[in-house]
């Protein structure tokens, strides 16, 4: 029978329960369990599609398609395993599944409430996740904070799966946050133990307490917590700040959170945890022997949850090339052509963002133009790899007014036009290219030398797209299509071949790219950009190791 763990939080938002749930499973997972993690999302927006990034951050997307949590990217990143649709559901999800029953008269004419009918509804999707996969165990993370009012028929569900299971098969681990007052001098337990009465007058109580903490907690204060939280001391467990995230789920393991998940859910130990490879990433990324600066370009750049995948895709390709990758977050809307030298200089390598709209559009194409014609690597995601083209298109074809169709409708050059089948959409939610699509690659490719394989699989979530119609025209002036759709032919990767580094990609690798398998295009990446900086700094150092 597979067991629940449910995370909640309560006191403050942004302590990390994505990390916290993500290192738990990892640390089962090592220990040979078979583990997912499902993110339960209060808010009523179906999914995070349509919502703007600064609302939200950054919008995940599953091989099946799926417009998710960022947390989801955390739990691959942390389990290596592919989510899916059912790895996020939101109360909007929920009431639609329930009132589209209604309207189909599946309640017999009954009265159709919050109790039973939405709880039965979460409850069922926290149970289908168990019964279609077989896992030993479901982490379930619970969004927003306890007391929250949309969090209420969450608790309540998770109190009903619990009586309906027995608590030695759900059990509750509550994130929250223990203040330290200086001029006390104190660390403060107090709104933990209202956090957790908050709890108790809806009927549940935390089985195990991770207390987020910038002072060490000592034996007094565990105590404390354990008796006024009516847990076990030893299941008052300390969770510090880190270095890094990836340093929490050898944290987690020191103060034994999954052994005592382990005890509490009365499941018997397999293994010791392997976590060879996960050290090694650790040990990399914490003695790099070498550092580039890449420029990030993009319109969100100072919100950094709007590209987490990209930032974490760096620390692990960082962590594979021994090398310290420094993100510069350069915004878009800042560079033009006057300035674009000064904004870019010192750069190893420039990402220029995906994105939609006409915003700050016309600063990435001049990022792009320096990377070019200053043989920088340049790596370009979605939107990105659009405006590779368009920059192609305006300087190199001598189509002065190339655009995308999505920034100038009546453009005469549209290099990048909408797909067919995207013309007649009016609905906007999750009505995108959403998804893993297959790509083909080119043989005599750059990209084909990185990923060492003709055929990937890659996720997608755009409108817009290559326009076949001017490929010829590309070819010969030397941007190549080396990777597309083998069932389509939609053009998934541009290249130019003359250039050191210049990949665009129609897809998102950022989104693939987990901590023991960093994707192999921010790994070529950086190494392009480290070797970039060691010809621009030490030209002569570089010469004599090659002669
Ligand atoms: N706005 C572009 C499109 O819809 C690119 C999307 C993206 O960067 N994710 O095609």
């Amino acid at each position: 029978m597979t067991k629940y763990i449910f995370v909640t939080g309560g006191v403050t938002s942004s302590l990390g329960k994505g990390i916290i749930a993500a290192s738990v499973a990892k640390l089962l997972q090592a220990r040979g369990f078979n583990v997912t993690i499902q993110k339960l999302d209060p808010y009523i927006n179906i999914d995070p599609g349509t919502l703007n990034p600064y609302e939200h951050g950054e919008c995940y997307v599953t091989d099946d398609g799926a417009e998710t949590d960022l947390d989801l990217g955390h739990y691959e990143r942390f389990l290596g395993k592919p989510t899916s649709q059912a790895n996020n559901v939101t109360t909007g999800r929920i009431y639609q599944t329930v009132i589209n029953k209604e309207r189909e008269g599946a309640y017999l004419g009954k009265t159709v409430q919050v109790i039973p009918h939405i709880t039965d509804e979460i409850k069922r999707r926290i149970t289908l996740l168990a019964t279609e996969n077989e896992f030993d165990i479901v982490i379930t993370e619970i969004g927003g904070t306890v007391g929250d009012i949309e969090s209420l028929p969450y608790i309540e569900a998770i109190r009903q799966l619990q009586w309906e299971n027995g608590k030695e098969n759900c059990i509750v681990v509550h994130l929250t946050l223990i203040p330290y007052l200086k001029a006390a001098k104190e660390l403060k337990t107090k709104p933990t133990q209202h956090s957790v009465k908050l709890m108790n007058e809806n009927g549940l109580s935390p089985d195990i307490i991770v207390c987020r903490t910038e002072e060490p907690i000592n034996g007094d204060i565990k105590r404390k917590i354990a008796l006024f939280c009516n847990v076990t001391t030893d299941a008052v467990i300390e969770a510090n700040d880190a270095e890094t995230i990836y340093d929490v789920p050898l944290h987690m393991m020191r103060e034994n959170l999954d052994l005592i998940c382990l005890d509490k859910l009365k499941m018997r130990l397999r293994n010791e945890p392997d976590l060879k490879n996960w050290k090694t990433f650790l040990q990399k990324l914490k003695n790099p022997t070498s550092k580039v600066t890449i420029g990030l370009v993009g319109k969100y750049v100072e919100l950094q949850d709007a590209y987490k995948s990209i930032l974490e895709s760096f620390v692990h390709a960082g962590a594979m090339n021994n090398c310290k990758v420094e993100v510069r977050n350069i915004h878009s809307e800042h560079i033009d052509k006057d300035n674009c030298k000064t904004q870019l200089s010192g750069l190893d390598g420039i990402l220029v963002a995906p994105g939609f709209g006409n915003r700050g559009i016309e600063g990435k194409i001049e990022a792009i133009r320096h990377a070019r014609e200053n043989n920088i690597p340049f790596f370009g995601i979605c939107l990105g790899m659009q405006c590779s083209v368009i920059e192609f298109a305006r300087n190199v074809l001598g189509f002065p007014t190339a655009n995308s169709t999505e920034m100038d409708i009546h453009t005469a050059y549209p290099v990048i036009d909408i797909m067919e089948d995207q013309k007649n959409i009016i609905q906007m939610g999750g009505t995108m290219r959403l998804g893993a699509f297959e790509c083909e690659l080119d043989i005599d490719s750059k990209s084909y030398e990185i990923y060492a394989r003709k055929h990937i699989s890659e996720r997608h979530r755009h409108r817009w797209e290559f326009n076949n119609n001017y490929l010829e025209e590309f070819e010969k002036a030397g941007m190549k299509a080396v990777g597309k759709n083998p069932k389509t032919s939609l053009v998934e990767i541009v290249e130019i071949p003359s250039h050191p580094f210049f990949i665009g990609a129609q897809f998102h690798p950022e989104l693939k790219s987990t901590v023991e398998n960093p994707h192999p295009l921010f790994v070529g990446f950086v190494k392009a950009a480290i070797e970039f900086g060691q010809k621009i700094k030490h030209p002569s150092k570089l010469e004599s190791v090659n002669n």
